[in-house]
């Protein structure tokens, strides 16, 4: 069998065909030049407008880069015919394989894009290579052809969410599907002010707004305030996965002055270690943490304190009826602003001011899925974490819209990855 058959079934073109395969002379490693020919009753087609256009001249032999062979490289090489095009002068003509000045093909890019998602760019870059800035033009390339093709019908819960990047107070504000069968990331905002969420309605408002019906945040106030004005319909959710990240700061706040105030008073550091049994979930506790945390409660601690009040407020989430809802969040308000926990006074109060968004929780019993921004915020920061190396925000942008996006593909005769 010949390698023009493997192409053939591979990628086949209507008004092209593969001709010589052969060895590239110039190419220091082992290289693959496969020669492209247009048929000969095949009349070019005008970049500009896509019209079947007259021939003017050819351009000289160029090459495009095509998927490996068995990790050898591969380039198509073929000389463009420019067209005489009435409504847009004299330019190359349109081939299937590419468009532009790239050097690669549409393959070869989604290829790469492909396997930009299960490893770092870095990695796809040596394990194919080819140079970091490649991978990350061809994800990038991917993730715009995505957003562009997306399907944002039928989108009933929002999920809005901050994220902090690079060391510092750099913050992005991130916007996310939660309903139902998709979760996504719908939008990437530079800072986390009132302008970064107003170009997200901007941008996808008319698309959104006939079906949304929830949007859930934190209390951020510029936050509240877009949402309220853009997104009057829907009902106003608090997040509850911020509430309890709130609380645990507050804890953290409260263990650290405490367990330095031991310290210095000379008393046994009953404290030390003791962050992550007090902030973690009890089911997720080991065996030493909860023996840790057991030990811990018998004392008379603001620490303890304030982790028993946390755990009660954890009872909140469960009422079926918003009226005793209230009743509780009301006492368990006052009993803590009584409680000298200074931190988790602060808590206690912006839950006060915002007790009817908190509320609205009830309204979507069951609608939204309590876990979703925490999930994606995790996998947000994963992206994140992996993606050092670009510092920029379109680099930030690209990675998580890639990741997150659940952006669409076109359909391929051949999946190369
Ligand atoms: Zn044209």
């Amino acid at each position: 069998m010949q390698l023009q058959t493997i192409l053939n079934h591979v990628e086949h073109y209507k008004s092209f065909v593969y001709r010589r395969v052969a060895w590239d002379e110039q190419s220091e490693e082992p290289t693959l030049r496969v020669e492209i020919e247009s048929r000969a009753n095949g009349r070019p087609i005008c970049s500009g407008c896509r019209q079947v256009r007259p021939g003017y001249d050819r351009l000289p032999e160029r090459t495009w880069e095509f998927v490996p062979l068995w990790q050898i490289p591969v380039l198509f090489v073929y000389a463009l015919r420019r067209v005489d095009c009435p409504d847009c002068g004299i330019v190359a003509e349109r081939v299937p394989w590419s468009h532009g000045k790239h050097r690669q093909t549409r393959s070869y890019r989604w290829f790469l894009a492909c396997w930009a998602k299960r490893l770092s760019w870095q990695e796809v870059a040596m394990v194919f290579h080819t140079s970091w800035d490649t991978v990350y033009r061809a994800v990038r390339y991917a993730v715009e052809w995505g957003v562009v093709h997306r399907d944002l019908s039928g989108v009933q819960a929002l999920g809005i969410d901050e994220i902090q990047h690079q060391r510092g107070h750099h913050y992005l504000t991130l916007v996310y599907q939660i309903d139902g069968q998709i979760r996504r990331l719908l939008w990437v905002g530079q800072n986390r002010t009132r302008e970064a969420l107003e170009s997200f309605f901007e941008l996808c408002g008319d698309e959104i707004l006939p079906t949304l019906k929830f949007v859930c945040s934190d209390m951020w106030q510029p936050y509240l305030d877009v949402i309220r004005a853009r997104a009057g319909d829907a009902v106003q959710i608090l997040d509850r996965y911020h509430i309890m990240a709130k609380m645990n700061k507050a804890i953290d706040e409260i263990r650290a002055g405490e367990a330095r105030r031991l310290k210095e008073d000379g008393y046994e550091p009953v404290l030390k270690h003791s962050r992550w049994c007090l902030l973690k979930r009890k089911e997720n506790l080991t065996t030493k943490q909860t023996v840790k945390l057991r030990d811990l409660l018998r004392y008379n601690l603001k620490t303890v304190r304030a982790y028993l009040s946390r755990e009660e407020f954890q009872r909140f989430w469960t009422y079926e009826s918003v009226a005793w809802a209230r009743k509780f969040l009301r006492e368990w308000c006052t009993r803590t602003m009584r409680s000298g926990l200074t931190p988790l006074k602060k808590v206690a109060r912006s839950l006060r001011e915002h007790e009817d968004l908190l509320l609205n929780w009830f309204k979507a019993h069951g609608e939204i899925s309590a876990g979703a921004v925490e999930g994606l915020n995790l996998k947000a920061k994963l992206t994140m974490r992996k993606a050092f190396g670009f510092r920029t925000f379109e680099g930030i942008e690209t990675a998580l819209y890639h990741q997150l996006g659940h952006l669409p593909e076109p359909e391929f005769t051949h999946k190369f990855c």
